[in-house]
């Protein structure tokens, strides 16, 4: 008999990966429109846990009106004799995971970010209540980590609640992350990695260091050294550093190894330390995208959490589609906030000194990993909102990328003289019976341009790219 006989969908493995569209879903919980929504795991004594107990506080499903998008939070007591507060946030990553069993239920992200959905068609065919889903939780954690001998579930819609309890959570997290802190990668002999988010993002493989929590920011180096040694055939597994490569970007020949077998092939590369040549992959859970601002040479950083447009002129949720799904994007980092706090923030690309903008909400979240010399420095969406009013405020700030954006504009205006010059030269056939001096030159020049490339072999392929041609000369061959 199954495990789930009586249920109204069906539970398993195969759901992993669903996204439940707007129009299809019955109701939204947490997500970015709603700003107090959680999930948290504690590890409780025997006596505290009453083994199988489902609450829900607040509305149940059939209770919230279809369509909408409500706080939500979810909070889970296990116990067991093996189990330590080591391994809370272990636990608690696997809510996404096992939520995704569900049919109709899409959850994405983790800790104070979740984002679910449940779809119509699940609640037509009867998952009328949140219990289901709390006995479908019960039901796959203890069979699939049978350390967890007691859990109960409950399920939080009252806002009130939920906006008292996410302070206690946050806490929690922060409390969670501090542990770690201090530690150096060149203390440890093993990374650690996690391929939990393959059913979304097939090529990602987390490498988990002491100086760099995951994208989703809910695993720290302990976390998933705990998850390895208690849960050997789970999602996360050690990752032996092998030869260091590179100091400053971050290479070990030993991760190169490990997420090349993981990714299939498909990765063969990382520097851990660096968003340019070989970064680090992204799934689709980091809690915040580093986005390179080639204008001033900078980087800028946006959370989810931003409901604004990005200095680049670009949603969250834009850059979110161009970073993710597992690939290695130059320019585009998915990363996990706590990594702001870490000595290896960006360390190859300058490091603090390299970031230009974040949202005030940010900046002043990390207040204390900014250098407090660079903190008036780095701007926010209330000191500039387009990449013009971004340059000014670093110029005018000195910035470290100050000088940087000074010689970039002398380049700038040197090329624009010689363009200048070039457009003259260029329009000259037309005017060749005034000028006749000038038409030898123009067709050998057009001519060398794709000579030379072709000597040299390059090929330059441009995605992603709009050009606006303002004028096309076109010549016969042979200056004819
Ligand atoms: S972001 Fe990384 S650590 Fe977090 S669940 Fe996904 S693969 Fe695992």
């Amino acid at each position: 008999m199954s495990a789930f006989e009586g249920f109204p969908i069906e539970i398993s493995p195969a759901f992993e990966g669903q996204r439940v569209r707007r129009k299809d879903m019955y109701v939204e919980l947490g997500g970015p429109k709603i700003d107090y929504k959680f999930e948290l795991v504690r590890v409780k004594p025997m006596d505290e846990v009453e083994d199988g107990k489902v609450e829900i506080i607040g509305p149940d499903l059939m209770d919230l009106k279809e369509g909408g998008s409500y706080p939500f939070a979810i909070l889970i007591y296990v116990a067991g004799e093996k189990l330590d507060t080591d391994l809370e946030g272990v636990i608690e990553r696997r809510i996404h995971m096992y939520t995704n069993y569900i049919e109709g239920i899409m959850h994405l992200n983790q800790r104070y970010d979740i984002w679910i959905r449940i779809a119509k068609k699940s609640v037509k065919k009867g998952l009328n209540s949140f219990s289901w889903w709390g006995r479908a939780l019960i039901t796959l954690f203890k069979s699939e980590m049978p350390y967890i001998e007691k859990m109960q579930v409950t399920f939080i819609t009252d806002p009130e609640l939920i906006k008292e309890k996410y302070e206690e959570a946050l806490k929690i997290y922060e409390e969670r992350d501090a542990r770690v802190r201090g530690l150096k990668d060149e203390e440890v002999d093993m990374f650690y990695g996690c391929v939990l988010c393959q059913s979304f993002a097939p090529t990602h493989v987390c490498v988990i260091t002491p100086e760099r929590i995951s994208l989703c920011g809910a695993l720290t180096w302990l976390d998933a050294r705990a998850a390895a040694s208690i849960d050997p055939k789970g999602p996360n597994f050690p990752i032996p550093k092998g030869e260091l490569l590179d100091p400053i970007k971050g290479e070990w020949s030993g991760a190169n190894e490990v997420v090349a077998k993981r990714s299939l092939g498909e990765v063969t590369r990382v520097y851990l330390y660096s968003m340019f040549e070989y970064p680090h992959t992204s799934c689709g859970c980091f809690e915040a995208i580093a986005f390179y601002i080639p204008e001033v040479d900078g980087i800028g950083i946006v959370h989810r959490g931003f409901k604004g447009t990005a200095v680049n002129g670009l949603p969250f949720s834009t850059m979110a589609a161009q970073t993710g799904g597992g690939q290695q994007t130059e320019g585009f980092l998915g990363i996990g906030i706590e990594w702001m706090r870490s000595r290896k923030f960006f360390y190859a690309d300058g490091g603090w000194n390299r970031i230009v903008w974040m949202p005030k909400d940010l900046k002043e979240r990390v207040k204390d990993a900014i250098p407090p010399e660079l903190y008036d420095k780095i701007a926010t969406e209330e000191d500039a909102t387009t990449i013009e009013d971004l340059k000014n405020f670093l110029l005018e700030k000195d910035h470290p990328v100050a000088s940087k954006i000074r010689e970039m504009e002398k380049a700038a205006e040197a090329e624009a003289k010689a363009e200048k010059v070039e457009e003259v030269a260029v329009q000259q056939p037309v005017q060749m019976s005034t000028m006749p001096q000038w038409t030898p030159q123009i067709p050998a020049q057009a001519i060398q341009m794709p000579a030379v490339s072709a000597q040299t072999g390059f090929k330059i392929t441009l995605k992603g790219v709009k050009i606006k041609i303002n004028r096309l000369i076109i010549k016969k061959a042979g200056g004819k």
